[in-house]
């Protein structure tokens, strides 16, 4: 088992003014990989406490990484501590140095001495390239030890380039030997899925675990042995019964968003769709058209806020009068207008209230979503909560993952 860990490097980090993305990010990377993770730690720029946290962690993990703390300023302190550590002396390369004045020049600007510290280099330590940036990373062999200390530079732009070109490939990791699977779901809450799943998720190895993430909740199936296909082989039995007890709510794998799905559904029937927006403002189509290849079957859409908008779209004034902007019968006219106005096969529209003020006297979270297709149209209930924005991002996938509905029901009748 091969242990990693993780040292954020910053004292805007220690007190929440940015956000640790970075070692989310190498986590995630890692855990791919089957490296485990025990441990990690957010230090501000003092020597002392560097030091001692990469002190701590070169004993206990066989991988440290570190990240910020590279730059040419006093309180850039990775490279001091990292050469504390292991006892070395750092001294200028003079071929990276070079390099370093020769990126100032090129972009006319005077090179300041106190880059200097940029081009530092100790025995133990490979300087790792930094295309996008001036600060390079280390890769550090610890002498006398099977453990390694890389840093990498702070900006997640920088530091992403540089592990998945520098590091990945000199921690030869025996990537083999770990293989997972994420089945993505609709229309299913966490307890209900924990219900059907309760006899898997109590194993360890292959491992079952759901997550609720805003689009729907996604259930991991993944599995370690000692190279991929055996990994493979001990989950697919696994996998075979979520497929089994989940059927009918997963929409995708891995990473297949909801909107691709459904646009892959689109592209293979042949079929458009177009939009009919007042709760969700535009979020609908910004889903669809998130999706690269999305022009092939998206006409256009709608932003129909006020009851006026709604009306020139071609919703009976009547209709708005007799039931109100939020209703089923509304909504339903909505879709057909986007239908109609723009061509295409599926017409899709949202009205409801994102609060916090109620409206019409219908409560915050009431959603109405209409779909018109080749054999008529519908108007949907699909109420859902929270606060303002999290009701138009929820709408907006509850609009799509309704009409992802439609669109596999029908070809299996
Ligand atoms: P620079 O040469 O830019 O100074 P550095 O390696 O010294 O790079 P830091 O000074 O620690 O890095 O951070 C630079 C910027 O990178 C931060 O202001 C922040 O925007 C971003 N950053 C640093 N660490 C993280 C992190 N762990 N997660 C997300 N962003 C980070
Ligand atoms: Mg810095």
């Amino acid at each position: 088992m091969l242990l990693a860990e993780l040292i954020s490097v910053g004292t805007e980090l220690l007190m929440g003014e940015i956000v640790d993305s970075n070692a989310a990010y190498l986590a995630q990377e890692l855990k791919n990989r089957g490296v485990f993770i025990q441990w990690k730690t957010i230090v501000g720029d003092n020597l002392e406490r560097i030091v001692e946290a990469i002190t701590r962690a070169s004993k206990r993990s066989d991988i440290v990484i570190l990240g910020g703390g590279l730059g040419p300023t006093d309180d850039d302190l990775t490279r001091e501590g990292i050469a504390a550590v292991i006892g070395e002396t750092p001294v200028i390369d003079e071929a990276y140095l070079e390099k370093l004045k020769a990126f100032f020049t090129a972009r006319g600007r005077s090179y300041p001495e106190s880059n200097n510290k940029q081009a530092w280099v100790i025995p133990s330590s490979e300087a790792l390239e930094n295309p996008v940036g001036t600060a390079p990373g280390w890769f550090v062999r610890v002498p006398n030890s099977s453990t390694v200390i890389v840093a990498m530079p702070g900006p997640p732009r920088e530091m992403n380039k540089m592990w998945a070109e520098q590091v990945l490939p000199r921690l030869n990791l025996p990537s083999s030997g770990f293989y997972h699977r994420t089945f993505r779901t609709f229309a299913i809450g966490e307890s209900h899925i924990a219900e059907r799943l309760a006899a898997l998720t109590q194993s360890a190895n292959p491992s079952v675990a759901t997550y609720a993430r805003r689009d729907g909740v996604h259930v991991r199936v993944a599995a370690s042995a000692a190279t991929l296909e055996e990994a493979r082989a001990l989950a697919q039995p696994v996998e075979a019964q979520v497929q089994a007890a989940l059927e009918g709510h997963i929409y995708g794998y891995d990473d297949e968003s909801l909107a691709a799905i459904v646009g892959h559904l689109l592209v293979k029937r042949g079929e458009t769709i177009a939009t009919c927006e007042s709760l969700t403002g535009g979020l609908l189509a910004d889903e669809l058209t998130n999706v690269s290849g999305s022009s092939r079957y998206v006409q256009g859409g709608a932003i129909t806020y006020s009851n006026e908008a709604k009306i020139k779209m071609g919703v009976k004034a009547q209709t708005i009068a007799e039931h109100g902007a939020v209703s089923r019968e509304t909504v339903l006219e909505m879709a057909v207008a986007a239908r109609t106005q723009f061509g295409a096969t599926w017409g899709v529209s949202t009205t409801g209230v994102a609060g916090p003020d109620i409206s019409e006297g219908k409560p915050v979270g009431t959603l109405f979503v209409g779909i018109a297709g080749p054999n008529g149209a519908e108007a949907y209930a699909l109420p859902t909560a929270g606060d303002r924005r999290t009701i138009k991002e929820r709408a907006a996938l509850n609009a799509l993952g309704q009409l992802w509905k439609q669109l596999t029901e029908q070809v299996k009748a």
